[in-house]
């Protein structure tokens, strides 16, 4: 088998593209939108947290010097002299035999360094509403702090709470709704045109007629898209024309996108006007990678905005985009560089490659400590359903035609990849 040599080596290809691609202007959004979203700053807590000493139980706020030795057969009694419901500032200083009412959340008293549950005193557990007693029999003795959230004890004034660069999960939105932050500062989501050249293609819906197909790839591609952070401005499918390629460019530049994206239209063919488009109005900085598949894969910018021409069959448009758009994306989005998931597997049956670095589609399995790995079908690049059984795209290394059953190779999972 002869080995094509004149196409960009992956790595290469890699590092060129993304030597243009640099994190886009940032915004501040109210915080009920920020899930998901890149925070663009380090965030620094103003105040502590708690930002003060709190009971965490319903219960009795106590001097623990009080109820030393008390138990169920010696109970202590004291007087309450307070009643402090949650969100209530306590008035009174607790002295020597007092006790205050206190409820989850509610400010401890001066005076007191502990709280007593209720259900360890005789005014037991009672229904909603009913007044504190005069007077409470305390029936176990408690540790300094005990049942009390200390001021701080969660996160101290001046700390880092949050760090930049990073995507906002649930628990960083409420860290920060805590903190009284009504907006944050996140980076503003790439906006990426999608284009979908073939004269072949039908939107969904359309009856299907004779030599045509439906459109797939946009879906894909904006399911992709929208998990390496990017919005998508849908251009729709496009004539095989020059003019036609040209407009839809010119539409998406004047609407305001950060990277255009196509699918097909980028190889050799009679009607491969991406390309030509690209190299004659824009600037073509790569084509055609050591790949498989994905081959046909062309960079460069139109009007300024950076451009990727991946190629139309489903599963090359699905390798490139991994390969190459996610990373630039993420950068793009205010993502750190990501490290791939991959894992050493065992080659359950032969495989034969031409050379190119490859990412077959298989479906690997754990047994005893080990990983397996089995082709899951034909690996034509214009079956996706094959991609759709795999969960790791094996990589077979450039240079490389052939290995036998037992050959241990790095595996890509794609559990890492969805999310
Ligand atoms: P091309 O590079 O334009 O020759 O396309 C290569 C293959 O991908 C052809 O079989 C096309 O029909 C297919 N293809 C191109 N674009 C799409 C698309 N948007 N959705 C599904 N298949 C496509
Ligand atoms: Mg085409």
């Amino acid at each position: 088998m002869t080995i094509i040599t004149d196409l960009t080596p992956i790595p290469q290809a890699r590092q060129k593209l993304m030597a243009a691609f640099s994190p886009v202007e940032t915004e501040r959004i109210p915080l009920s939108q920020a899930a998901g979203r890149v925070l663009a700053e380090a965030i620094c807590s103003q105040s502590d947290l708690p930002a003060f000493a709190n009971s965490s139980m319903d219960g009795f706020a106590i001097r623990t010097d009080d109820a030393r030795g008390a138990d169920q057969t010696h109970p202590v009694t004291l007087a309450v002299v307070e009643d402090i419901p949650a969100g209530a500032s306590p008035k009174v200083s607790l002295g020597a035999g007092q006790a205050a009412r206190i409820m989850t959340g509610a400010a401890l008293p001066p005076g007191a360094d502990a709280v007593v549950r209720v259900e360890d005193t005789d005014f037991g557990l009672r229904d909603p509403g009913s007044s504190a007693p005069k007077r409470v029999q305390v029936y176990q003795s408690v540790a300094v702090g005990e049942n009390v959230r200390p001021r701080g004890q969660d996160v101290r004034a001046g700390e880092t709470v949050l760090n930049p660069d990073r995507r906002l999960r649930p628990q960083d939105v409420g860290v920060l709704a805590m903190l009284g932050m009504p907006d944050v500062p996140v980076y503003r989501r790439p906006r990426v045109g999608l284009m979908s050249p073939g004269d072949e293609l039908l939107p969904l819906g359309a009856p299907l007629e004779a030599g045509k197909i439906y459109e797939s790839n946009s879906y894909m591609l904006a399911a992709l898209i929208a998990q390496s952070g990017g919005d998508v401005a849908r251009l729709g499918i496009v004539p095989d024309t020059m003019e036609a390629v040209r407009q839809s460019l010119q539409g998406a530049i004047a609407g305001g996108v950060d990277l255009l994206l196509s699918t097909g239209g980028v190889s050799v063919g009679a009607f491969d006007y991406v390309r030509a488009v690209l190299e004659r109005e824009g600037e073509l900085i790569l084509w055609r990678v050591n790949m498989r598949p994905g081959k046909p894969l062309a960079f460069g910018s139109y009007q300024g905005v950076p451009y990727f021409g991946l190629p139309g069959n489903p599963v090359s448009a699905y390798v490139g985009f991994q390969v190459f758009v996610r990373p630039a994306l993420r950068k793009m989005a205010g993502l750190p560089e990501e490290a791939r998931l991959t894992r050493k597997v065992c080659l359950s049956e032969p495989i034969e490659s031409d050379g190119r670095e490859s990412y077959l589609r298989v479906s690997a399995t754990h047994q005893g400590g080990k990983w397996f790995a089995r082709l899951t079908g034909h690996q034509g690049s214009g079956n996706l359903y094959s991609l759709v059984n795999a969960n790791a795209l094996l990589i077979v290394p450039a240079g490389v035609t052939s290995l036998p059953v037992g050959a241990e190779l790095e595996a890509w999972f794609f559990e890492g990849l969805d999310s």
